[in-house]
């Protein structure tokens, strides 16, 4: 339907239209779906069905590119569903896709599924990440009550990188800017977490981004804060230097290990 450039790297698509008219929003605040998005010169029109491609036995350069975004908002009633695409320079399938799309472009994707909501027992809310995890963090804030109590420490390239977010009276929120120097900005997330006054009573945690940055932060609530991995919702999003097939393909392992960690 449109795009709106949120920020210099963040772009919002807005799809609409009579596809989706099957759609239901998921339980959590980090529903997700799958996209697909064909390259060039595929043998296949702009609408398909990206299961029935997979089982088809085309050449594996013909089929589609997978990539996860999160909902940011679906309006039932305008039939109207947002995702917020991170457009990290012209790398990537779908970051350059999102910066030129046009009304009228097809996106094709299944879903959602979703694995977090803010649990309303929890005595406050603790949110970390970067801009792949915002889109989460921003639903999952709208969807407290206005007196729950929320911590939230986002990474982003710079002041003009923040975008405005809805949020309890009581959040405290503090956006990491990177200062690019690489092995700084990476540790821009553990040092902040590190640094919080733990408020009191029993938290639930919402973890997402780059996959190091969240296997360190992960292991310092673990095993410094004492959260039970049920307290916490954690998973690595993207990989620095991998595209998302070489990430999926070591991903399993990778979560192996960071479990391993921690056992
Ligand atoms: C459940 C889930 C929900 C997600 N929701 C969102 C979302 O709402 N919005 C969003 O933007 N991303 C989201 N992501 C992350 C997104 O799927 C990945 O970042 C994906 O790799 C982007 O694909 P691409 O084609 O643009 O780049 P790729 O082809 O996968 O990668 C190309 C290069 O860009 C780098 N790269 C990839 N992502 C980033 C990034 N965010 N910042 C800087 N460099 C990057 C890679 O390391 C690689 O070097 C989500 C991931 C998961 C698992």
């Amino acid at each position: 339907m449109r795009t709106e450039r949120l920020t210099p790297t963040l772009v919002r698509v807005v799809l609409g239209g009579p596809g989706l008219d099957g759609f239901r929003s998921a339980d959590g605040t980090d529903a997700y779906v799958n996209v697909a998005i064909p390259p060039a010169g595929a043998p296949y029109g702009a609408v398909f069905d990206p299961r029935a491609l997979r089982e088809a036995g085309l050449p594996r350069e013909q089929l589609p590119a997978r990539r996860r975004y999160t909902v940011r908002s679906w309006d039932a009633d305008a039939r109207e569903l947002a995702i917020d695409f991170v457009v990290h320079g012209d790398a990537g399938v779908a970051g350059p896709w999102a910066a030129s799309a046009e009304p009228g472009d097809v996106l094709v994707f299944e879903g959602p599924a979703s694995g977090y909501r803010p649990d309303p027992a929890a005595a406050w809310h603790l949110m970390l990440g970067d801009e792949s995890a915002l889109p989460a963090v921003a639903a999952s804030l709208e969807a407290l009550p206005t007196d729950a109590t929320a911590v939230v420490r986002l990474v982003c390239d710079g002041p003009e990188h923040e975008v405005p977010l809805s949020a309890p009276a009581g959040t405290d929120l503090v956006w990491l800017h990177r200062t690019h120097d690489d092995e700084r900005d990476a540790a821009l997330l553990l040092e902040a977490t590190r640094a919080l006054e733990w408020p009191d009573g029993t938290v639930h945690a919402f973890v997402h981004g780059e996959a190091e940055e969240i296997r360190a932060v992960r292991r310092h609530l673990l095993l410094d804060r004492g959260l039970e991995r049920s307290e916490m919702s954690c998973s690595p999003y993207w990989r620095r230097t991998m595209t998302d097939e070489a990430w999926r393909s070591v991903k399993r392992d990778f979560v192996a290990a960071m479990d391993a960690e921690v056992a």
